[in-house]
């Protein structure tokens, strides 16, 4: 063997007695066959097998495997966003002809893509209100094959009451899938209340260090998967088994992660209502928030996301309040180590409720930092508003 061929043959080492608590990155595009005959029948090895980099390695499967026992499914595909996870299960399962039903709250790029990819081709979308609860029944035709829930809801919290959509829809032949972003498997499982899909932005909670994108759908019934599978394989999408690894180091600590900021979101929205520059909290433990009820009922915990209302007036000042902040980063997104603060538009996505408050939203994700300097920091700019507000009702 000469030089060039050897510096492209990596000797194999000896790995026996080899364990590490740590799952090991394996990349791939090629996957090679020891005979011709085992290539030549590689596609009888099935959804699990390995075949092509794109369709996993078993880093991608370590982690597929992780979140399906977490959410009690049986498999789990993922995706390269949260995006991707709402989209592909629609595109999985919607021809031209069906309809879907979103909440008015949904996750603003999910009504985009209804609106300005669905509804192009024939596939028709309804929105409902999120608290409608068994009424859903009613919006449910026999075109409807779809009804999608996410709760608490983007931006503005609202509570649905799963466990009666899911019983509405089922006795209307429709599929429920349901985004769990804010909860996480740790907090509410989907499919143990009667929901087909268990979704995650796994950006958010699982990696939880705002440094990968990824997404996941979570099935108890293996012929969902299949249709997903060969959906994406087709679209020619996989997920990178480098993110796929920071997501299996972020899911060791999202326990510990999702306590603390559900302890300190709930703290803080307490406290919050008590700001004279607020004008409501939103936040699924407190009751003023809409659903609270199925909070109490089907969650009980809290992650570290929460919205506040602020009294008219107070946007005035709410730049330079914002640029201000010392210890909360300015940012979408949200579930990393760092507390981030952002202002929302709610208003323009509201077709079913309009959206009456007049005060700015300002969306709050609670990260490690310690609490006390939170708090100051987000006194500080509140304090700063007061004085807006009052400078105007003077
Ligand atoms: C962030 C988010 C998404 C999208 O996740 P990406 O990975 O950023 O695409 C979807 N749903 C909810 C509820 C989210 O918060």
């Amino acid at each position: 063997m000469h030089d060039l061929t050897r510096c492209v043959h990596h000797p194999a080492v000896n790995t026996e007695g080899y364990a590490s608590l740590a799952v090991a990155t394996h990349r791939a595009s090629t996957i090679v066959y020891p005979d011709a005959e085992t290539f030549s029948q590689r596609k009888y090895r099935g959804f699990d097998g390995y075949t092509y980099g794109l369709h996993g390695t078993p880093t991608t499967r370590t982690l597929e495997a992780q979140l399906s026992e977490l959410h009690g499914g049986v498999r789990t595909v993922l995706v390269p966003s949260g995006q991707a996870a709402v989209t592909v299960v629609m595109l999985s399962f919607l021809l031209p002809g069906d309809r879907v039903l979103i909440p008015d709250h949904v996750y603003p790029p999910v009504r985009s893509f209804c609106e300005e990819y669905l509804k192009p081709r024939g596939i028709d979308y309804g929105v409902y209100d999120p608290l409608i609860g068994a009424g859903i029944g009613a919006l449910i035709d026999e075109r409807t094959k779809l009804v999608w829930v996410e709760s608490p809801g983007s931006g503005t919290m609202e509570v649905q009451d799963v466990p009666a959509i899911v019983k509405a829809a089922k006795a209307k032949g429709a599929l429920v899938g349901c985004d769990n972003t804010w909860a996480t498997p740790l907090l509410f499982k989907p499919l143990a209340h009667g929901a087909d899909f268990a979704c995650e932005a796994l950006t958010k909670y699982v990696g939880g260090h705002s440094d990968l994108l990824l997404g996941s759908i979570t099935v108890k019934d293996i012929a969902l998967r299949q249709t997903m599978k060969e959906t994406i394989r087709a679209m020619g999408v996989g997920v990178s088994p480098d993110e796929c690894a920071l997501a299996l180091r972020g899911i060791e600590t999202m326990g510990i992660r999702v306590a603390h900021m559900g302890k300190v979101s709930e703290d803080f929205a307490r406290r919050l209502t008590r700001s004279p520059a607020v004008d409501l909290v939103l936040h699924p433990a407190l009751p003023s928030c809409p659903g609270h009820e199925f909070w109490a009922r089907d969650i009980k915990r809290s992650s570290g996301v929460l919205s506040i209302v602020l009294k008219p007036g107070a946007e005035a000042n709410l730049d330079a309040a914002l640029t201000a902040l010392k210890v909360f980063a300015i940012g979408a997104s949200w579930g990393g180590t760092r507390s981030l603060i952002a202002p929302m538009a709610v208003k323009g996505d509201r077709t079913v409720n309009p959206w009456t408050h007049q005060g700015t939203i300002l969306r709050i994700s609670i990260g490690l930092e310690d609490p006390d300097d939170l708090w100051t920091d987000l006194d500080a700019m509140l304090f700063k508003l007061e004085n807006a507000t009052a400078a105007k009702v003077a």
